[in-house]
């Protein structure tokens, strides 16, 4: 029960996936909740302009690419598919009212108050919502993240010429030369939609390999079929400038480590260089809580920062900025608020790049697991795996990586149509502390993708039966 000196027990800052499911879970253990949001819609990044719309563009952009481009018609399926850009649009814009609502309808259920507007701290239990004041005993801080900008490069979503994700979701028609600003996990959904959709899609990466974070094998993989699709990586490049006249774009370009610079004309670029934290306005200083060198809000174990009463999950404090790891996070502060031990095992995070085939990970890469000490690599590819090799699913493969002195397995990547799915298999068994002998003693279902993960279990000590 709220103290007499608090309006509530918990205030949560933000209603994104780390703060609405802190709410929730708050309100579910008896504490009185609250929870201000400053878009008009709960949900945050993930739901509004993040997850949930990028998922419906990529899911709906699939069926246009397989029905037109051959797939189809391999499996006695004749179609010419015609493109309905607005109808695709309207899809999305359903599926994003029909889950922000959904979490409404849970505030409602729950018992937590929805409070609208921008909230800053006046003191450590009491924060400033437009006109109103709110106390709480406890405040967690749940503000998630905004596109990182690029020094000239200026993003104008109205205009839809340069472009940051909430543009790029957002296109009235399909660009015919898109340039993608960064090879990561958004310029490669976003950057798939649209070349499914007809655009010819250039992606310029700074780095020397696409998805940064991702296991090596994957790395070189993943850039060798999206290639195969049609995009095209200018790897090593720096984009320093860009110039708009009416419905052009021309970016200036040079090589990362310097030399001459180059030119190229976009239709549409999308600025997908990164996500940084929301922290400005929020009042921090009324508090006396820093961010550390990269604008994040640092945690002990148990999402406390160094002001007493004020907590913090998602985006904003360091890891992986990832939907379901701020849900976690949300899930497990309300435990620790209410008294309970609310744990997140930062080490088991899944990731999931959403293109076709989908690109999946959890745990350490080859380079960290090898840093750490020797390990013994097992590999299967999908096309040896009877599901896929019939469903004409050829690309991809799966790796487990254990130690080679315990055998206890460390990381799993997949490159497969349905990843994103058996990824999860991976991440129960690690948190069971399987090895890799459990997994491939594991009787899998046939024929699944999923058996690609019992073979590739199987290769780590032996020899997997379908190779
Ligand atoms: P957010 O979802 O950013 O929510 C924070 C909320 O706080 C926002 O609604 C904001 O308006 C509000 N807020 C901020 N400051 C204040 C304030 N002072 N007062 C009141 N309200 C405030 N992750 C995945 O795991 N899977 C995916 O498929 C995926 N796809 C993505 C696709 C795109 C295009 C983008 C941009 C992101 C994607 N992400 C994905 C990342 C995911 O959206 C974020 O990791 C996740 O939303 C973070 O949750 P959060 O609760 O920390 O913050
Ligand atoms: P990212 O960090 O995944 O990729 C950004 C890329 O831009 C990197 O490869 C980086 O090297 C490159 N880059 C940086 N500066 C550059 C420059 N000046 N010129 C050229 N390239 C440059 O970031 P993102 O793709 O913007 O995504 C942001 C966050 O959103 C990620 O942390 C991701 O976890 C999350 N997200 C997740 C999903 C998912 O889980 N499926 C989908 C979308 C977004």
């Amino acid at each position: 029960m709220a103290e007499q000196a608090y309006d509530y027990d918990v205030l949560v800052i933000g209603a994104g996936p780390g703060g609405y499911v802190a709410a929730i879970r708050s309100a579910q253990l008896g504490l009185k909740t609250a929870c201000v949001e400053s878009r008009e819609t709960l949900g945050g990044t993930c739901l509004n302009v993040g997850c949930i719309p990028s998922k419906a563009m990529l899911h709906a952009s699939d069926y246009f690419e397989v029905a037109g481009d051959g797939t189809m018609a391999e499996l006695g399926v004749e179609v010419t598919p015609k493109l309905n850009l607005g109808a695709m649009h309207a899809h999305r814009l359903d599926a994003i009212k029909g889950l922000t609502g959904g979490i409404a309808f849970l505030f409602k259920k729950n018992k937590v108050d929805w409070k609208t507007g921008h909230a800053s701290f006046i003191d450590a239990h009491t924060v400033k919502v437009g006109a109103e004041t709110v106390t709480a005993k406890n405040v967690v801080i749940a503000t998630g993240s905004s596109v990182t900008p690029l020094p000239g490069v200026e993003v104008d979503n109205a205009k839809f010429v340069v472009v940051d994700s909430t543009g790029a979701l957002e296109l009235p028609a399909v660009p015919k030369k898109m340039v993608v600003i960064g090879a990561g996990v958004i310029g490669l959904e976003l950057g798939s939609v649209w070349r499914r959709l007809g655009a010819e899609v250039t992606c310029v990466e700074f780095l020397d390999e696409v998805l940064p974070g991702m296991d090596g094998d994957v790395r070189k993989e993943a850039r060798k079929i999206f290639r195969k699709q049609g995009i095209e990586f200018k790897l090593s490049t720096k984009v320093t400038g860009c110039t708009v006249k009416g419905k052009k774009a021309t970016l200036t370009m040079e090589p990362a480590a310097g030399g001459a610079s180059e030119t190229i004309e976009a239709d549409c670029v999308l600025v997908s260089i990164g996500r940084r934290p929301n922290t400005e306005g929020l009042g921090l200083e009324a508090i006396g809580l820093e961010v550390n060198k990269r604008g994040q809000i640092e945690t002990d174990h148990d999402f406390r920062t160094k002001v007493d009463g004020v907590w913090a999950i998602g985006d904003v404090i360091p890891g992986p900025m990832l939907a379901h790891k701020a849900s976690e996070e949300g899930t497990a502060v309300a435990e620790n608020i209410a008294g309970l031990t609310g744990i997140v095992n930062h080490a088991v995070i899944p990731s999931v790049v959403y293109t076709a085939p989908e690109i999946a990970g959890v745990g350490l890469t080859e380079e960290q697991a090898r840093e750490k000490g020797e390990v013994k690599i097992g590999k299967f590819p999908m096309m040896a795996n009877s599901r896929a090799k019939t469903n004409h699913e050829p690309d991809g493969f799966v790796k487990i990586i254990a130690d080679a002195a315990t055998d206890r397995v460390v990381g799993v990547w997949a490159i497969a149509i349905p990843a994103g799915t058996m990824i999860a298999e991976a991440a129960l068994g690690m948190e069971f502390g399987a090895t890799s002998e459990d997994i491939a003693y594991t009787c899998h279902a046939h024929p699944t993708h999923s058996e690609a993960i019992k073979e590739a279990a199987i290769a780590v000590t032996g020899k997997p039966i379908h190779m």
